[in-house]
């Protein structure tokens, strides 16, 4: 093989362990491991020649080319065949000139990253299109796994069902009951996973899958399996690309269970490593205040992990209360001088509802991040100048809900500053021309 990945323990115990064994932690101290790449076969090849490959693989979008996770499948997965990738066209998103958004939040060069538009609807995509594949490869080498399972705070068991079924894998599915929306609710439903809505939160959830895989008949695909974050740092390296290989100077990604945060490191440390970027933006870890472990543990200089029962927020993929790639995190914030700020349910569905008035259509984890945005700027530790990428990580088609909400001002502890409502009027020309006289007055 020209190409080699294998886990390694983070924490530097020695050994390999193939991508295609069943192991979550390392067997000698239990920590997380990390997918590594053999990276001098990598930069055997210059930074010119892999630009320009990828390059050319985008744009002709032949299979698997047309994924945006394997258009550089040497750099994630390479010993995976051709005929086991379970892919549905995922990434290759949006990279969004926020220009109004921008001018209201004082920023000029605003970007948003917009990974909602994917399969399922999230970034998560990214992550389980690796995942599946693999198990996949596994399954052929007469490995005894049954089905894949996952807990989940909505958009992973909406990614794993669909990959699953288009893999024609079983697929379990772990839910806090009554914390997901109806749309997340209903995708793993549709794809015929089996669905279990359980009476606890999401760390609840997370605790009982740990326990129901451990005989590893039934594969684990949290983001503690790091083949997940494998396929998220793809992201990364892909709006490198589309800004010609240049890096931005922030990125601000919602954070909650911690494994996106750190592939977007991952992801960065390669390119970096190989000579195609030469710096490193400063990552932003955004977090709703009901469910900030991780900023209160940036709060305390990380001496300590702190974990938490999280409250109820209306960013309800990243209420989660212990982190489970904490010590990765960290390692991505403070190798990229990064920031962890956290937002009010007010802070976060305003920011969220002005974004949509400039044409976005956010999510409520993207509001995070933009009511982040407005912070530091204010703060000044993001400069009017620079270059700032925002990830939408899911698509606020999935979260009508919160969104009804808002506008109906009936959000618990939220002033909706720019709630709209829909007129209902008669039938009658007249009484319409009124209307619409007196509201363009208005907003003139
Ligand atoms: C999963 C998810 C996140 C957070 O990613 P983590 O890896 O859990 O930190 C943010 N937004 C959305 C919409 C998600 O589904
Ligand atoms: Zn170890």
């Amino acid at each position: 093989m020209e190409y080699s990945a294998y886990f390694a323990c983070i924490n530097g115990c020695s050994g390999k362990h193939s991508l295609y064994q069943i192991i979550y932690v390392c067997p000698k101290c239990g920590s997380l491991l990390e997918v590594r790449h053999d990276l001098e076969s990598i930069s055997k090849k210059s930074p010119e020649y892999w630009k320009s490959e990828i390059d050319i693989r985008v744009a002709g979008m032949k299979w698997p080319y047309s994924s945006g996770v394997w258009c550089m499948r040497e750099w994630i997965a390479p010993d995976l065949h051709d005929d086991n990738i379970v892919s549905m066209h995922e990434g290759h998103s949006n990279l969004f000139f926020a220009e109004r958004l921008g001018e209201k939040l004082g920023v000029k060069n605003l970007w948003v990253k917009l990974c909602g538009n994917s399969h399922t609807g999230s970034f998560k995509d990214l992550g389980m299109t690796v995942l599946v594949s693999v198990v996949k490869q596994m399954m052929q080498h007469n490995n005894p796994v049954r089905a894949i399972a996952c807990a989940s705070t909505g958009d992973t068991s909406a990614s794993l069902a669909a990959y699953a079924a288009a893999a024609g894998i079983p697929a379990i599915v772990f839910l806090p009951r009554d914390k997901i929306t109806s749309a997340q609710l209903i995708q793993p439903i549709a794809n015929g996973a089996q669905v279990l809505a359980l009476d606890t939160d999401f760390d609840g959830c997370m605790e009982i899958v740990r326990k129901v895989t451990e005989d590893n008949s039934i594969y684990l695909a949290n983001s503690i399996n790091s083949l997940r974050v494998e396929g998220q740092k793809s992201v990364a390296i892909e709006i490198v690309r589309q800004f010609k290989w240049e890096p931005p100077d922030w990125i601000i990604v919602p954070v909650g269970n911690l494994g996106n945060i750190t592939a977007l490191y991952k992801g960065l440390h390669l390119l970096n490593a190989i000579g195609i970027i030469s710096r490193m933006p400063r990552l932003v870890g955004a977090q709703a205040a009901n469910a900030n472990p991780f900023y209160m543990s940036y709060q305390n200089g990380f001496i300590e992990k702190v974990s938490m029962t999280a409250k109820s927020t209306i960013a309800s993929a990243i209420q989660i209360g212990d982190p489970v790639s904490y010590e990765k995190a960290v390692k991505a914030i403070k190798k990229t001088d990064g920031i962890v700020e956290e937002a009010s349910e007010h802070e976060l569905a305003n920011a969220g509802a002005l974004a949509d008035l400039t044409g976005l259509y956010t999510c409520p984890h993207t509001a995070v991040a933009l009511a982040v945005l407005t912070k530091l700027v204010r703060k000044g530790s993001i400069k009017s100048d620079q270059k700032v990428v925002v990830i939408s990580t899911a698509n606020g088609l999935k979260f009508t809900g919160s969104k009804k909400s808002y506008h109906s001002e009936t959000i618990e502890h939220v002033k909706s500053l720019h709630a709209n409502t829909a007129m209902n009027l008669p039938a009658d020309a007249t009484v319409v021309s009124d209307a619409i006289e007196r509201k363009l007055n208005h907003s003139r």
